[in-house]
């Protein structure tokens, strides 16, 4: 892997020159969607590049998956080779926030708990990875979208609720003199492209790449970034080739995982880390992981 910029020397402050090389010290890092797939593997390298007085929160509905994951993150065996010493994490905080970010109940304790947190001092840098998502009920076409009440719920979760933890975010953490404040958007080529039977997901991923441009344009000194992970082996796609109600695009996932088309997420992960270290995004783009 080619060397970055270290520590606080790059346009945006981006972290060390890469994995176990350069650690991110007095971070706030805070994870939507760690309990599994990629949420769970972008913590997994994340938590080795973060420096003392730093903290990870880890924020999904399981309680027991998130509280798995941080006991691992804590003891520094994260079972990826992230040629890092394991021994960096020393004066690392993992925090996990059990919360259903789908309804106001939950999404208010993530709230809570993200403005407890931040107003922190201490915190030189804040990195929120906007990455739970849902399908939404893909079985169903355009014209079997008639309940209203589905079709706000899931917007509610995928682009509301976004929306809100970043605002309360950036406003608990501030703009404090000399410090980096990173958003992350996990996007997807739905984004861009009509997908037939995913109504919801694709208009909910373009509505929160759009979002995120209007913060990237109001906010120039916030580094934001939509990243589309490509096609991830995770229970989003088992969902993807099992239940789309078009058969041609069931089938054109069924046929990716059967060539194993499909991307760890991990390699997916190291690429977002990578893209976060160089730190030479435009800010409000939208990459893609086949794009790098
Ligand atoms: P996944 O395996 O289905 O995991 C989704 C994560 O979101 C889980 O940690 C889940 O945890 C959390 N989550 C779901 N509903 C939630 C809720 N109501 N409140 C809080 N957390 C919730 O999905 P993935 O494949 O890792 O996808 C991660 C991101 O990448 C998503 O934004 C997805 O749209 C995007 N993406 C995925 C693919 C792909 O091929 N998989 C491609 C492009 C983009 P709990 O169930 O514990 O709450």
């Amino acid at each position: 892997m080619e060397p970055g910029p270290g520590p606080g020397s790059g346009p945006g402050s981006g972290p060390g020159s890469g994995p176990g090389s350069g650690p991110w010290a007095a971070t706030a890092c805070v994870i939507t969607g760690a309990s599994r797939g990629f949420g769970r593997s972008l913590a997994r390298l994340l938590a080795p590049q973060l420096g003392p007085g730093s903290a990870l929160v880890l924020l999904a509905r399981s309680a027991e998956a998130l509280a798995q994951l941080a006991a691992e993150l804590r003891s520094g065996t994260t079972g990826i080779n992230t040629g890092s010493d394991t021994g960096i994490h020393t004066g690392l905080r993992v925090q996990c926030v059990p919360a259903d970010l789908g309804c106001p109940e939950g999404l208010r304790r993530a709230g809570d708990a993200l403005r407890e947190l931040l107003q922190d001092g201490t915190f030189g840098r804040l990195l929120l990875v906007n990455n739970a998502g849902s399908l939404g009920d893909i079985s169903k076409s355009f014209l079997d979208l008639t309940d209203l009440e589905e079709i706000n719920t899931y917007f509610s979760f995928n682009i509301s609720s976004a929306l809100c933890l970043t605002s309360s975010a950036l406003r608990a953490f501030g703009a404090r003199p000399g410090c980096s404040r990173t958003v992350v958007n996990i996007s997807s080529l739905c984004a861009l492209e009509p997908f037939p039977s995913w109504a919801l997901y694709c208009s909910g991923k373009a509505a929160r790449d759009m979002m995120f441009r209007v913060l990237a344009k109001e906010e120039p000194e916030i580094r934001v970034l939509s990243y589309a992970p490509g096609p991830l082996d995770t229970d989003m796609q088992l969902l993807a080739r099992t239940s789309t109600a078009d058969p041609g695009l069931r089938q054109q996932f069924q046929r990716m995982q059967e060539k194993g088309q499909l991307i760890e997420c991990s390699v997916s992960a190291q690429k977002l880390l990578r893209l976060l270290q160089e730190d030479s995004f435009p800010s409000g783009a939208h990459v893609d992981f086949y794009d790098i």
